[in-house]
């Protein structure tokens, strides 16, 4: 594999990402039986960063459930960029199932997470059944329902061949997830690949996260923050506005999209939830959790009319 110096540091947001996830459940944001497996690190991250974090998880969770209610389970799910996130092994402990889960993320990633997965019989467990069988090389695992793969994202080749690998199936239902993956890759390699989904799937939605509003004085100082780190931000120029975020989308071949600032997905959170998390981690004052929840993003893009309605308003 060709790697760019800067994709080392981008693999290393993930490192970045599953810490602060790890230290947000330990503190009792929401529950994770399977986050402890994949992170070592107990270092406890600031309120607001674990208040961002659950609302990031939160509004993530709330479209998946709503897609899945919708197709009752018969759909797959894509988790692109999936870094050490748990979302396959949560709902595994859940009534929803579904036909296919797939992840795809750098195989330095998929190498570390598979490794993981290989060593802790509660995970493997939750991969196959008595007798299903689990194949594993040192990048990729591939179980009855589950397949999780190295592969760079802007290869549209390799990303077909090992969808293929997967037993993916493009008349299938297919929900995509993105969590803070986009804005690493660069706006054409982006633009090609949402393309490229929306030809191959016949019913798709994708459920994009990540940094909005980048054009204003704290949004220099994120961006500031993360090329420090060495990552190219190739994909910033989506992130200018919600309306940017979503014409990339419909610019691709997708049918429509909305997008939310993360100050409203918070408050679509039931009261009683938001309550409950308010309580456990005082704020000394409000304003930069504000100022976060300004400039992060969920946008909910569509194709075809049926899944037009994915979205995080509470039922
Ligand atoms: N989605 C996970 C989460 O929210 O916990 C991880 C987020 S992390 C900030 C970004 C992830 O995107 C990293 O794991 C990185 O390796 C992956 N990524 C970025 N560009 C990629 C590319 N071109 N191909 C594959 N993975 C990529």
């Amino acid at each position: 594999h060709k790697f760019h110096p800067c994709d080392e540091a981008v693999i290393a947001t993930n490192d970045d990402a599953s810490d602060c996830k790890r230290c947000a459940v330990r503190l009792g944001y929401w529950k994770d039986d399977y986050i402890g497996y994949f992170v070592r690190n107990q270092e406890r991250k600031a309120p607001e960063i674990n208040r961002g974090y659950f609302a990031r998880v939160k509004g993530v969770e709330m479209c998946v459930e709503k897609f899945l209610k919708k197709t009752s389970g018969n759909c797959q799910i894509i988790n692109l960029g999936c870094g050490f996130d748990t979302l396959y092994f949560r709902l595994r402990d859940t009534a929803h199932q579904v036909k296919n889960f797939i992840e795809l993320d750098f195989p330095t990633v998929t190498a570390r997470k598979c490794y993981t997965i290989k060593r802790n019989k509660a995970l493997l467990a939750r991969i196959h059944d008595e007798d299903g069988e689990v194949r594993l090389s040192p990048t990729d695992l591939h179980g009855p329902s589950y397949h999780l793969m190295g592969v760079d994202l802007r290869n549209l080749d390799e990303v077909d061949s090992k969808l293929q690998q997967a037993e993916v199936d493009y008349s299938l239902p297919t929900i995509f997830l993105a969590e803070c993956v986009l804005v690493y890759i660069e706006a054409q390699n982006c633009r090609n690949l949402l393309k490229w989904i929306a030809q191959k799937f016949q019913a798709a939605v994708f459920v994009n996260y990540e940094q909005v509003n980048m054009n204003d004085r704290f949004g220099d100082v994120m961006l500031n923050n993360l090329r420090g780190r060495g990552c190219s931000l190739a994909g910033v120029e989506s992130c200018l506005s919600l309306e940017t975020q979503r014409n990339r989308f419909k610019d691709s071949g997708w049918t429509g999209a909305r997008a939310w600032d993360m100050v409203q997905v918070y408050e679509s959170i039931s009261a009683a939830e938001r309550q409950r998390i308010e309580r456990l981690e005082m704020l000394d004052e409000g304003e930069l959790l504000l100022q976060l929840f300004q400039h992060y993003c969920l946008v909910v893009a569509w194709l075809g009319v049926t899944f037009q309605d994915i979205d995080i308003t509470v039922e």
